[in-house]
């Protein structure tokens, strides 16, 4: 019998019921006890679900209230001092505010940070390490889950981070090496291990997914030193989780490693296959990870089930169990519950449930039993509707792809020639201001757009309803004295929604939730096809906009490294062709936008960092690729258009050549909370065309004084040319309500009247 196994479940919920749980919990609505419930009626709802699926061992320990890395941290008493007080009286509020952040009766704890999951949408909370770190176990979390299952006569195999990756993924607040505190962390784990065994479970898996990067010596020496203590202690057996990628160099490390199976993905590195079945001592169990955990497409199971019967070939059954690729965190809950789409393309699909499933036929398949053949039949079939289906291809686009030369990813002339015509067309002056986009989506705005949705508004209403909100927008630029203005944003949802909705290839799901992080959870687009644009998107409003005053208007578009990163992508075609496909979208619409009279137009790409593969090896093609699509979408224009990009992050060091190549002819970046000091990168490499670094923070309502930021430029000044330096926040302004915007934004162009005064004496 093959063993199906799960490494982790979304815990959001099908209808986002975590999500709604913790809001009114974190708004005082509803207590402790109604949010425990709510999580406990989720877990056993799950559980169910994945043995109803078919999974033989689902897991437990993989929910959490808010993000697991923290639980972590909490479970080992990594709690730093400044919550200590409140989570020892009440450790749900301690936890909450470590999450969140706290104001409230005069305490005022900030956040830990927040960061990405490897190269995924989720975001984990780093914990906060220090040189003399003290662990304990702390609470019960993984063992009263573990019990709650059982109780429900499910047996679960617990889930925990890895040592060495909860290290890795921790910060030393005092510049210290987290690995260093590897002798203090085990003891607790093993205290752990010996809990889950005397309580029952026979297998706990180790979540490594450092495993798949890049490692030093230390890491290694890390890996070794953490496995071989566990190696002798009392435990339930060991699964090694790895994922997200090849093991690669770390093969023979991972492989060595004294624990009883090691989970591979073969969905990102099928060609990994050959070298662990030949690695892995014949007595481990190997866990495959042969079903996308990552994506939302049905699987192609004759590839997958040639991958099993392969490693069959190899070793024995009882040794190989199938596992999706990595958790099923990173993909909607369940496709029956998706009314939305068409029945064509809801056939191409799978999520978290319906992967389990295939995960089951796969088994049953390799097990001889005649019940998988109508299973593998309809895989088949769905599988070759989708590859030959007209509205997966488009000919055109092909062709349009296969066409593009050098010429069309490259303006007709250097920026230093470019500047000139844009500084005659646009007659700026020095210190140029700006903001980046987005202007207020006060709740008059959210309430227009759900009433228009749901038919409550009719479409002439709700124009004219945007029309007024730009014209105010734009009026209320002029009052403040900005130089280049914006339309406001008002009619966009989501950045990526609000093109994606207007372009072929694109659909949208009802209830395809993901979680971003905590309670929010973002509905990628999917994308299924080759991407055209059948009528400008954004033309009418800039154009609009553009009517309203003399002044410059920027057009404002999302771009296509972004669409494509905040996207679930095609698997049958690499993400650099889908990415070249948006970009040539993009590069029409950005024409037309000149052609309608705009004169700057500006490219955001948010996403362009979080895209880098996590190999280094690999991050030169990825940016290589990259930077053509945006240059793609940027190069159509005349010189005197002026293109301008903005990122909303501070860590430029590794791809300011990247940046540069984009050969925007303005940057925004986001440069206040670091107070300017991530320009070192720009100014240590001579970065070559104009740069506004954000001068105050978007994040709070807090409105800075003019004298800060001042100060900030003058500190830009000194390490990039003044000649080259616009003023603009750090980020869009959607968050903000009108009286601190409009106060902020005026102190903004107060600043640069004064650096322009100083200039010019
Ligand atoms: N133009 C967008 C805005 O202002 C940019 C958002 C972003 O950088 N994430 O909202
Ligand atoms: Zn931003």
């Amino acid at each position: 019998m093959t063993i199906v196994t799960n490494l982790g479940f979304p815990r959001i919920g099908a209808r986002r019921e975590l999500k709604h749980a913790l809001e009114s919990y974190w708004r005082g609505e509803t207590d402790a006890a109604q949010l425990q419930a709510t999580a406990a009626e989720l877990r056993t709802r799950h559980w169910r679900l994945q043995r109803d699926a078919g999974v033989d061992v689902p897991p437990s320990n993989d929910f959490s209230l808010y993000d697991q890395v923290l639980d972590t941290a909490v479970l080992f008493d990594a709690i730093p001092q400044r919550y200590r007080a409140l989570a020892q009286r009440a450790p749900l509020d301690g936890y909450f505010a470590m999450a969140r952040g706290l104001q409230r009766d005069g305490v005022d704890l900030h956040a830990l940070e927040m960061t990405k999951w490897f190269d995924t949408n989720y975001h984990y909370l780093v914990p906060e390490l220090t040189r003399d770190q003290a662990f304990t176990l702390h609470a019960d979390k993984p063992l009263s889950e573990y019990r709650e299952a059982r109780a429900l006569g499910i047996e679960t195999r617990p889930v925990l981070l890895g040592p060495v990756s909860f290290l890795r993924l921790s910060k030393a607040t005092d510049g210290s090496d987290t690995l260093a505190l590897l002798d203090r962390l085990l003891p607790v784990y093993a205290q752990l291990l010996a809990q889950l065994k005397d309580a029952g479970a026979a297998w706990v898996q180790l979540d490594e997914p450092v495993l798949v990067q890049d490692l030093d010596d230390t890491a290694r020496a890390a890996f070794e030193r953490a496995y071989r203590y566990l190696a002798d202690v009392p435990r339930p057996q060991l699964l090694l989780a790895t994922y997200f990628g090849a093991l690669d160099d770390n093969l023979a490390l991972a492989t060595s490693l004294p624990v009883d199976g090691l989970h591979v993905d073969l969905v990102r590195a099928p060609e990994q296959l050959d070298a662990v079945l030949r690695a892995l001592p014949a007595t481990r169990i190997l866990s495959l990870g042969l079903v996308n955990g990552r994506n939302i497409w049905r699987a192609a199971l004759d590839n997958a089930l040639i991958l099993a019967r392969y490693a069959l070939g190899h070793r024995g059954p009882d040794t190989l169990w199938l596992a999706p690729s990595c958790s099923l965190l990173h993909c909607p809950v369940d496709l029956g519950q998706e009314k939305k789409l068409d029945a064509e393309l809801r056939s191409w699909l799978a999520f978290s449930r319906q992967k389990l499933q295939e995960l089951r036929v796969l088994a049953d398949a390799l097990d001889g039993k005649a019940s998988a053949e109508v299973a593998l039949d309809q895989a088949r079939a769905a599988i070759e509707s989708r590859r030959r289906s007209p509205r997966v291809h488009n000919a055109a686009v092909k062709a349009r792809v296969a066409a593009l030369t050098a010429t069309d990813a490259a303006r007709a002339t250097p920026h230093v020639q470019r500047q000139l015509q844009q500084a005659q067309a646009l007659r700026l002056p020095a210190f140029p201001t700006t903001t980046i986009g987005s202007f207020p989506q006060t709740q008059d705005v959210r309430l227009a757009r759900a009433r228009n949705k749901s038919g409550k508004l009719s479409d002439a209403d709700y124009d004219a309803f945007l029309a007024e909100q730009t014209a105010h927008c734009v009026r209320v630029q002029e009052q403040i004295g900005l130089d280049v203005l914006v339309h406001g944003e008002f009619e966009r949802n989501d950045m990526v929604e609000y093109f994606g909705e207007q372009l072929d290839g694109f659909a949208f799901t009802g209830n395809g939730w993901v979680q971003s992080y905590g309670s929010r959870c973002v509905k990628p687009p999917v994308i299924f096809g080759d991407v055209s644009r059948p009528a400008p998107m954004t033309v009418r409003w800039s154009r609009y906009a553009q009517s309203l005053t003399d002044k410059p208007m920027k057009g404002m578009l999302t771009g296509p490294v972004t669409v494509l990163q905040w996207s679930f992508v095609r698997d049958d075609q690499s993400r650099a062709d889908t990415c070249t496909q948006i970009a040539l979208a993009l590069r029409d619409e950005v024409n037309d936008l000149e052609a309608a009279g705009i004169r700057a137009i500006q490219i955001d790409e948010p996403a362009l960092r979080e895209g880098l593969p996590l190999r280094r090896a690999q991050w030169q093609d990825y940016l290589d690729w990259a930077v053509r699509a945006f240059r793609i979408s940027a190069s159509g224009v005349a010189d005197a258009t002026q293109i301008h990009t903005h990122m909303c992050y501070a860590q430029f060091n590794d791809i300011i050549e990247a940046v540069a190549a984009l050969d925007a002819d303005v940057i925004s970046i986001e440069t206040s909370r670091s107070r300017m000091e991530l320009l070192d990168a720009f100014a240590r490499f001579d970065y070559p065309n104009q740069i506004g670094p954000g001068v105050y923070d978007i994040h709070s309502p807090r409105v800075p004084d003019s004298a800060e930021m001042v100060e900030l430029l003058r500190k830009a000044s000194d390490v990039l040319p003044p000649g080259k330096l616009w003023v603009n926040p750090d980020c869009g302004l959607k968050t903000r309500g009108w009286p601190e915007t409009r106060a902020a934004l005026e102190a903004m162009v107060g600043a640069a009247r004064t650096l322009r005064g100083e200039v010019a004496a």
